[in-house]
């Protein structure tokens, strides 16, 4: 088995030598330009058309008879490791919505293009006042009186979508019936993100990117064909742990390998004010000394919940330890590296780039305490769910 891993890693690891489009930096998605929104987008179909990516899905729709969880792994470690794009998150969920929910023509029709990189997707769910509280959304679609009785037209404001300035498609949660509990007044729609009523603005962020947009959505008509799921059963399509790349959590180990290496660099190459470099000195050291040990406990973490998905025996618990774990650990990292840079000098010339992906890091880092569930609701979910502690 290892040997097939180590062998399916080299693969890995050429395609991506010769095909691979460079990351700009840790979170940034959106395409600065035409041309390299093409080479995103080719890069993405080459990846799904070599059976890198997409390969759980059912063999009908591209998956792989011989894929086992562990390739995921392989692949996102590969794709950190060579710096390169990285597969999409919403295109993932979308995939796996689709694949769960989807009727026969919606499968037919939408993950054929997934697959050819022809279609991004964002994910249409936040407003304003309603993040950690998705439950109590108040985008409407009302039953479309114009049509034939079985559309709507849809009404409201998201925020926080990413991609959706480039996305093609858009997975939205809309209330379809306010008087019923609010959790089974909610479906999910899958819309083209051109039609007519959809006005998309970026929102340019802290790091100086704009990387996700508010959308309106103005008396914007859907088809029934534009469910996904049952009417009435969005909240099913958001809370079913869709079960995408799970294994690629493993990877976040490599990322703080990574992160931890670019800490001693970034002391290597820090001055201080008497000519000496930062990581000379005791301070320094004891620091770093206490992050590479967060950095290892993250690991074991990781390793922990991996073995799990491998068997197939997560715990529900699993996912919000993992991802406080990694996340808080990441925006702790960010802040030494900070207190490095702040009190030092200078920077060696051979330490610019480093210094750069931390401003960078620094900047992004807390976000990802935010997006996919913000670092408190993972602290609550994890005091019920392992903890057994009452709510709140
Ligand atoms: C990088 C990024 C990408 C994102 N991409 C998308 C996207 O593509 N599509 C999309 O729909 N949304 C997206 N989001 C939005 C994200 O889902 C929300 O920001 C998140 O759910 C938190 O909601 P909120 O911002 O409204 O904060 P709130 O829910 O208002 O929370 C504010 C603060 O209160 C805390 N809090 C809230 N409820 C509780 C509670 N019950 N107990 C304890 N503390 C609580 C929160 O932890 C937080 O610190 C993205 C966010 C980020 C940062």
């Amino acid at each position: 088995m290892r040997t097939d891993l180590e062998e399916y890693r080299a693969r890995v690891r050429a395609f991506i030598a010769e095909h691979g489009v460079p990351m700009q930096g840790e979170g940034v998605r959106v395409p600065a330009d035409a041309d390299e929104e093409r080479a995103i987008r080719e890069w993405l179909r080459a990846l799904y058309e070599a059976g890198f990516l997409g390969a759980g899905w059912p063999v009908q729709w591209g998956g792989r008879a011989d894929h086992l969880p562990q390739h995921d792994l392989v692949l996102m470690e590969e794709l950190i490791r060579g710096d390169v794009y990285r597969p999409l998150d919403q295109v993932m969920l979308a995939s796996h919505a689709i694949i769960e929910f989807g009727s026969d023509e919606q499968k037919a029709q939408l993950l054929p293009r997934i697959r050819a990189g022809e279609h991004v997707w964002c994910q249409l769910f936040s407003e304003p006042d309603v993040g950690s509280d998705l439950a109590s959304l108040r985008t409407r679609a009302e039953p479309d009186a114009a049509g034939d009785g079985d559309g709507f037209t849809v009404t409201g404001q998201k925020i926080w979508s990413t991609d959706a300035q480039w996305a093609d498609m858009g997975m939205l949660l809309a209330r379809t019936d306010p008087s019923v509990n609010r959790h089974a007044g909610i479906t999910a729609f899958v819309i083209p993100m051109d039609l007519p009523g959809i006005e998309i603005r970026p929102i340019r962020e802290m790091t100086g990117y704009a990387e996700f947009c508010e959308v309106f959505l103005d008396g914007v008509r859907l088809g029934p064909e534009h469910v996904l799921g049952e009417v009435n059963g969005g909240w099913k399509v958001v809370t079913s742990g869709l079960a995408s790349e799970r294994a690629f959590v493993g990877a976040n180990s490599l990322q703080l390998e990574r992160m931890f290496d670019d800490l001693v660099a970034l002391a290597r190459a820090a001055r201080l004010p008497d000519g000496t470099a930062a990581l000379e000195h005791e301070d320094t050291q004891a620091t770093l000394a206490e992050a590479l040990a967060r950095v290892e406990e993250v690991k074991l973490i990781v390793r922990d919940t991996v073995e799990r998905i491998l068997v197939d025996d997560e715990h529900p618990s699993d996912g919000p330890v993992a991802k406080l774990a990694y996340t808080e650990t990441n925006v702790a990292l960010t802040e030494i590296a900070m207190g490095i840079i702040t009190s030092s000098v200078a920077i060696d010339e051979a330490g610019a780039a480093v210094a750069d992906r931390w401003y960078h890091n620094f900047l992004w880092g807390r976000a990802l305490t935010i997006s996919g569930g913000a670092s408190e609701i993972m602290r609550g979910l994890i005091g019920r769910q392992l903890l057994g502690l009452p709510r709140a």
